[in-house]
Parts: structure tokens; C-alpha cells; sequence
């Protein structure tokens, strides 16, 4: 009988394999069919430390001896506790609340809700959120409303909220971005959402450290909340613990999912200032903050995303990130040696470039490539023609070589 899953982002009317995974070790899936794959795009950017880290299994082995969940509402547990403080610990000082959720979009969908609670509690009518185009911050209705309009929306328009959107600051006109801003800025903006450092889904564009500062700084002024949405580029994708951290940019919300449980579980933090917090904090409990679902905070995943933070505190992880950024750096300059590419760049982990064709998620190049990828045994999923790397850290230098090799004769 032919498999009864439909499987997300996927034209199934292509016909395309869909291979079985039955293992995953470090950088490697092992496929039922005995081929060993590279996973160059970290399983899709959440696979931080490599698959199966014996640390991490572990502590999901332990936790499921103890408690597997219970409802977090009025109740919690040790794993939630440990992780909470040790995020605190970690994370910048004035993120003083976490809240838990168990997606990257929820996380996005709480951060949204907290920035109009907040302006509801202080009775000041602000209900805009301002976006930067080309952003992406889920596929939920909401998280749909505040990212970028295209192919992957349209059919759900009519349900999607206005938002203000400011243009991405491309390098040179980074000034049109922050005049938008300002604009955004003044009357009912609530919050300003954006990828730091790097739009992902919105095809690997980067920006430099001080247009975040100074887009942070304009938001600041105008007393409009900063979200920092941190999915994809927190815990070391981009060179440093948060992408944030390179700008000396605290942002008043951070989105915290994907690599904090090293890749193992689904679960998501949203961290939130004092001030935040305190809009919600009352006797009155129609005040309250009103969010959960059925999964917050569960024990496993809690016991994993701890069992990262360890691995953050004891193993060489800044380091790893720091050989494997140099590592990009010299393989995609090399690439561009060997063959034609366009707008090749790299942010500590992460390295992209343009290949020759149509620009657009839709261009035909991409499911040849990633064809040809997977034929080659090596995981890559270009968006559009952006082709990007973004492997596990534990990734070794002729492993790594290989996929640049694959890349290089799929693009020659
Ligand atoms: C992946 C991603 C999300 C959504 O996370 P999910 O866990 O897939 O819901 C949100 N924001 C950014 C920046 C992302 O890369």
C-alpha cells in the first residue's frame, strides 16, 4: 500500500522519492536503503550539535523514567525549572520571563500576543506590528500575516492581518530601511518583529550587525517593542550564541526554538522583559496572559533543551562554531573559483549563494538541484535558486569537502 502521509512542503503530484531515514549519527542520516547521507542543512536548521549527541539522548532516556507530562498551567516541573534558570543564565539579563511553547511558530504567535497585551495593559491603543520584507516567521495564520506574501500565502490571504512593512536594507541602502522605520514607528505600532542577521526562509539575505543596532535604536526611541526572532538563528548559526549578541542589541522579545534542544525535540521559549511580564501581572484575572497548549513545557523536551544548555556550558561549542565559519568562508570562496555564482555569502555557519536561472521560490532549478543533491547522497534544499550550507557543528573538513564537491558538479 502506498503511504497514506502528506507531507508538508511537498508536491506530492511530482512523483519525487521520499527516502526512508532509520537512523541519524553526527552529520550522517542513514537511509533504510544502506545509503549514508550528509545532512547539509542540519535536518532543516535545527540539528545544532549533530544527531543523536549521547548527551542529549541520554537525558530524554532518564526523563522518560520519571515523568513524560503534565499540564503547566498552575503546575510544573524539574526539567521546565532547571531549563528556565539556565536560560536565564544564558541569555541576555534583562530577558527576565520564559514562557514555553512548542514550535518556533507558536513562539512567534506568543511574542505577538505579549507585545498587544502589553499595549492593552497600558491602555494605549497600539495594535500594528511592523515587518521586514522578505521575512519569515511560520506557517500559522499569524506568524503567515507578519512574513513575507507570495506563493506560499496567497490562498489564505483574506484571513491575513495588515501589517507595516519596511524594505530589507540591502547593503547600500540600508538608510531607505530605517526612514520606513521611523515612518512605521510613529502612531499605533505595537511591535517590530525581524530575523537578526539573516532572513532564512526569505532566501539566506543577510544584513550587517550595526543595521540591526541601529533599526533597535529607532524602535527604542519610539517606545515600539523589539522582537527578536531567533529561531533560526540562535544558538550559534550565525557565529555567536545569538545573532543579537554580535550588534549589542537586547531585544524586548526573543523567539527562542529549533537548536534548543540541540535538534531533538520540538520545543520553543519565548523570553520576555520585566516590563512585559509585569503589563500581565495583576490580581485581576481577566489580565492574565491568555496562551497555552496541550504540549507546553513538556517534560522530555525540557530535559533535552537542558540537556543543551550543558552541552553549551561544557563542551568546546563556541569553538566548533568559529572552525566551521572558517570552514564555509574558505569552501564557498573556493566554489566561486571553480565555478559561476552569484552573491556568494557566508554568517558564521551559514553560507549561500545565487546559482545562474530565475530568482524566486519557485524556480525551476531547485528540484533538479535537490534531485541531483539526493542522488548524490547529500541533503541540500536550495530556496529557489539559493543554494545555502547550514550543517551540524560536528561536521568534519572532508565531509563538509564533499558536499562542496556534489555542489560544484551540480551547478558545472
Ligand atoms: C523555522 C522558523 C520559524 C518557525 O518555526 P517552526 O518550528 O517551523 O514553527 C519561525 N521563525 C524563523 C526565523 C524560522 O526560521
Amino acid at each position: 500500500m502506498t503511504s497514506p502521509i502528506w507531507h508538508p512542503f511537498t508536491q506530492h503530484g511530482l512523483r519525487e522519492p521520499i527516502p526512508l531515514v532509520e537512523r541519524g549519527e553526527g552529520a550522517f542520516l542513514h537511509t533504510a536503503d544502506g545509503r549514508c547521507i550528509v545532512d547539509g542543512i542540519s535536518s532543516w536548521w535545527v540539528t545544532t550539535h549533530g544527531h543523536c549527541h549521547p548527551r542529549i539522548m541520554q537525558a530524554i532516556r532518564d526523563q522518560t523514567e520519571k515523568l513524560d507530562q503534565v499540564i503547566f498551567a498552575g503546575w510544573t516541573h524539574e526539567p521546565a525549572e532547571t531549563l528556565a534558570l539556565g536560560l536565564r543564565a544564558i541569555m541576555p539579563d534583562a530577558l527576565t520571563r520564559v514562557f514555553f511553547s512548542d514550535s518556533g511558530s507558536t513562539s512567534v504567535e506568543v511574542a505577538l500576543k505579549m507585545a498587544l497585551g502589553f499595549w492593552m495593559a497600558r491602555g494605549e491603543r497600539r495594535h500594528r506590528i511592523v515587518v521586514m520584507e522578505h521575512s519569515y516567521h511560520g506557517d500559522t495564520i499569524g506568524t503567515m500575516s507578519v512574513g513575507e506574501r507570495g506563493v506560499f500565502n496567497r490562498a489564505y490571504e483574506p484571513l491575513l492581518f495588515d501589517v507595516i512593512r519596511v524594505p530589507f536594507p540591502e547593503a547600500g541602502r540600508e538608510q531607505a530601511t530605517y526612514d520606513a522605520l521611523e515612518v512605521a514607528c510613529d502612531g499605533e505600532a505595537a511591535a517590530f518583529i525581524v530575523e537578526p542577521l539573516v532572513l532564512g526562509a526569505g532566501g539566506m539575505k543577510m544584513y550587517a550587525p550595526q543595521v540591526l543596532a541601529e533599526m533597535r535604536t529607532i524602535c527604542a526611541r519610539a517606545g515600539v517593542l523589539f522582537i527578536a526572532d531567533e529561531v533560526m538563528t540562535g544558538w550559534g548559526r550565525t557565529g555567536s550564541l545569538l545573532a543579537c549578541e554580535q550588534a549589542g542589541v537586547v531585544p524586548d522579545i526573543l523567539c527562542l526554538s529549533k537548536g534548543l534542544t540541540g535538534g531533538a525535540m520540538p520545543l520553543a521559549v519565548t523570553m520576555a522583559s520585566e516590563p512585559i511580564f509585569a503589563a500581565h501581572y495583576s490580581t485581576d484575572r481577566a489580565a492574565m496572559f491568555f496562551h497555552s497548549s496541550s504540549y507546553t513545557a513538556n517534560p522530555v523536551a525540557c530535559a533535552a533543551a537542558a540537556a543543551n544548555l550543558a552541552i553549551w556550558r561544557d563542551e568546546p561549542v563556541r569553538e566548533r562554531v568559529t572552525a566551521l565559519a572558517a570552514m564555509q568562508q574558505a569552501r564557498l570562496e573556493a566554489l566561486g573559483a571553480r565555478c559561476e555564482i552569484r552573491g556568494a555569502r557566508t554568517c558564521g555557519t551559514i553560507a549561500a549563494f545565487e546559482c545562474a536561472g530565475d530568482d524566486g521560490y519557485l524556480a525551476d532549478i531547485a528540484p533538479r538541484l535537490m534531485a541531483f543533491f539526493r542522488e548524490h547522497d547529500v541533503l541540500l534544499r536550495p530556496l529557489g535558486n539559493t543554494v545555502y550550507v547550514m550543517p551540524p557543528y560536528c561536521i568534519d573538513a572532508g565531509t563538509l569537502d564533499r558536499v562542496y564537491d556534489v555542489i560544484a558538479e551540480a551547478i558545472t
